[in-house]
């Protein structure tokens, strides 16, 4: 009987497969029409100074407005962009719309987070094109800051000299979800950082877990010692947010002080900023 039930589990499993990849391979075609036909938005989270609750920045994030599906998350599609390629005219878009939206709130002073995959690092010219969007735009390198990921960086030539590439623009760079992939501490050492994102999942039990809360501490400690800008991930809770800025977490991040928002609501939260006793409390 034992052996029956592993049989049919076995058979539900490759059919739930089988209508995931074909979904994908739906999914991929669409995505293309997409870009294309204006169907990919970015919507804006606030990145949050822990010491004053100043808005010091914010991290563009895709959104795709599917015309059947409804709103269809990153998760959901970055990677079928990364592995069809179409990640490159999608990364493309997310460059230069947020670069656009970052010089309209020019006077608000704002740093502006652009996630960036490995496939796009790898481009040839990805570099030319990041300096091309902050010359037309008439942004300053300084101001932006691209995310990468440790997996998209991990023993890969070409994309480490394009993160040398973009340092010496004057771009800066964060190691986004950092702690989570094969964390190489070595990445410290060869990539041009300026910016460690302590993953969401040691936030999440940063007040009640001692191991989330010991990994949190080193991190912040490190970043202190190689002289980086420490972020926090996913925070959702005031008694988080006073951990961290205790451990020496400089900007936080996190529903608790906002969602991605639309570029209208952002401009709402800038003009009424984010309560104080979010943190102070
Ligand atoms: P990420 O870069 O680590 O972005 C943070 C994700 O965490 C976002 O999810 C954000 O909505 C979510 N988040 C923020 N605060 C909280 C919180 O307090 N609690 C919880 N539970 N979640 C929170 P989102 O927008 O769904 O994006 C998921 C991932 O997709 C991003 O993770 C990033 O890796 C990727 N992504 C998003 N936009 C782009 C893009 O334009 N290009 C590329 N290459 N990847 C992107
Ligand atoms: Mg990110
Ligand atoms: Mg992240
Ligand atoms: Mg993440």
């Amino acid at each position: 009987a034992a052996k029956d039930r592993g049989k049919s589990n076995w058979v539900a499993y490759t059919r739930e497969m089988g209508v995931r990849i074909r979904d994908g391979a739906e999914l991929a075609g669409q995505l293309r029409e997409a870009i294309d036909e204006g169907q990919l938005h970015l919507v804006y989270q606030p990145v949050v100074r822990l010491g004053t609750g100043e808005i010091a920045g914010c991290e563009a994030l895709v959104r795709w407005r599917h015309p059947v599906r409804g709103q269809v998350h990153p998760t959901d599609f970055i990677p079928i962009a990364e592995s069809s390629g179409l990640i490159v005219p999608l990364g493309r878009f997310v460059l230069r719309e947020s670069v656009r939206q970052a010089a309209r709130w020019r006077k608000h002073d704002l740093r502006m987070n652009v996630n960036v995959a490995g496939r796009q690092l790898r481009e040839p010219g990805f570099v030319n094109e990041v300096a091309a969007v902050l010359t037309t735009s008439h942004y300053p390198p300084e101001l932006l800051t691209i995310e990468v990921t440790e997996t998209a960086v991990l023993s890969d030539d070409e994309a480490i000299e394009a993160l040398h590439g973009l340092r010496a623009i004057g771009v800066n760079l964060a190691l986004d979800d950092f702690g989570t992939a094969a964390s190489s501490l070595g990445l410290l050492l060869t990539c041009p950082m300026t910016t460690l994102k302590l993953d969401r999942s040691f936030v999440e039990g940063v007040t009640t877990v001692t191991r989330q809360a010991a990994v949190a501490t080193a991190v912040a400690q490190m970043a202190n010692a190689l002289d980086l800008n420490a972020v926090a991930e996913g925070i959702e809770t005031p008694e988080q947010a006073r951990l961290l800025r205790g451990l020496g977490y400089e900007f936080g991040q996190g529903f608790l002080f906002s969602r991605p928002l639309t570029p209208a609501d952002f401009e709402e939260l800038l003009l009424n900023g984010v309560p104080g006793e979010l943190i102070f409390s």
